[in-house]
């Protein structure tokens, strides 16, 4: 594999620094400071950073991973290169049972399949098991009570994984899910009707996390918390955000992240309809309306996103008013951490994998590596 030298500002620790030498071998990193740009090095005029890592990314470029297909998980994961993430987790919807297993069975073959995109490593099942007066855009009829069994089958078509999966607490059976699956699964509290009491219970069963902090839970009242109150007090729980500027107003986005430093994920929720013109899409059973730079169902709720992660860092800039060192690491080191993957991602570090992204000074994506691969963007 060929060697790639860049030089120029990069995030580095935490902190946008200048004169950072990157050299990509083999697939992984080697980081030094030089105060001169030594010969055959390509500088860069913007940013060096970490490849973005998604989350929460349902599909985008017309695909879906509810579609089961090789090509269409591959799409998506082209799709998503292109706009900065290196790796994500390929998230499924409410589904029937047999809809579920070849979801999963067809992402776990595609995260064992070289791709010309960014890597899957981890699987978020959103749903099933959360609460129908929440359901969003998820399909009413497939949202059933836990079945341990289903779990452990899914577990088992994708070993070695990492998993997340999205669960309403106040629904009969969640708690022995959790106490059952938290050492293999990241329980994440969301779709729900539950209030403050019930989320603070489900912490203190094994649940860690929150799913697009501020949507489809309840809210905050000064008299009533409720499930995002529960997540703003928390120690030490984790929590992710769509910033797409429509899901959640800029400000909130700004408070969320001054209440949970270092804990907020930033997500797509991005939907097959992502990259694509504006029209009628199918999310699972359901059309989707997309129009004005959200996805809707008939009835106006809001229905997944077609933001990507190039995007979500520009507006938490651009609109939230967000320091972009503080930003990058909601794009980068804080999803690697949710993901269990830190060891490895997430930071420009000595032998971590070459997964780099170079943003113009306007925070466009320029070029993007993931593995040390360069991702050509020829197509869009
Ligand atoms: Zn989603």
């Amino acid at each position: 594999m060929s060697i790639v030298r860049l030089y120029g500002r990069a995030f580095l620790r935490g902190a946008i620094e200048p004169d950072v030498l990157l050299t990509i071998r083999d697939g992984v990193l080697e980081v030094e400071r030089a105060a001169r740009p030594p010969e055959q090095v390509q500088r860069v005029e913007g940013i060096i950073a970490p490849g973005f890592i998604d989350l929460h990314v349902h599909g985008g470029d017309g695909a879906d991973f509810m579609d089961a297909d090789a090509s269409a998980n591959e799409r998506i994961l082209r799709f998503h290169a292109h706009h900065g993430t290196t790796a994500l987790a390929a998230t499924t919807l409410s589904a029937s049972p047999g809809d579920l297993q070849a979801a999963v069975g067809s992402i776990a073959r595609s995260a064992r399949t070289p791709s010309e995109g960014a890597e899957i490593c981890a699987i978020y099942l959103e749903g099933p098991y959360i609460n129908r007066e929440r359901a969003g855009a998820q399909d009413p009829a497939s949202i059933r009570r836990p079945d341990l069994e289903e779990v452990g089958a899914l577990l088992a078509l994708a070993p070695g994984m990492k998993w997340l999966m999205t669960v309403a607490p106040e629904i009969e059976g969640v708690r022995g899910l959790i106490e059952r699956y938290r050492s293999e699964i990241t329980f994440s509290i969301g779709h729900t009707a539950a209030g403050y009491a019930e989320a603070v219970a489900a912490l203190e069963w094994g649940a860690s996390h929150f799913t697009h902090l501020f949507n489809a839970m309840s809210g905050l009242h000064h008299r009533d918390p409720g499930v995002v109150g529960a997540a703003l007090t928390s120690a030490s729980a984790t929590a992710e955000l769509i910033a797409d500027g429509i899901h959640v107003h800029p400000a909130v986005l700004r408070l969320a992240v001054q209440a949970m430093p270092q804990r907020i994920a930033l997500i797509t929720d991005a939907m097959r309809a992502c990259g694509l013109a504006n029209g009628t899409y199918k999310l699972y059973r359901h059309d989707v309306m997309v129009g004005g730079g959200a996805a809707r169902l008939r009835d106006g709720t809001l229905a997944g996103s077609v933001l990507t992660m190039e995007r979500a860092v520009q507006n938490m800039v651009e609109q939230a008013g967000l320091p972009l060192a503080a930003v990058l690491q909601l794009a980068t080191e804080v999803p690697a951490r949710i993901l269990g993957v830190a060891d490895r991602k997430g930071k420009l570090a000595e032998s971590y994998d070459a997964d780099v992204v170079v943003l113009s000074p306007q925070l466009a994506v320029e070029r993007v590596f993931v593995g040390g691969r360069e991702c050509s963007r020829s197509e869009d």
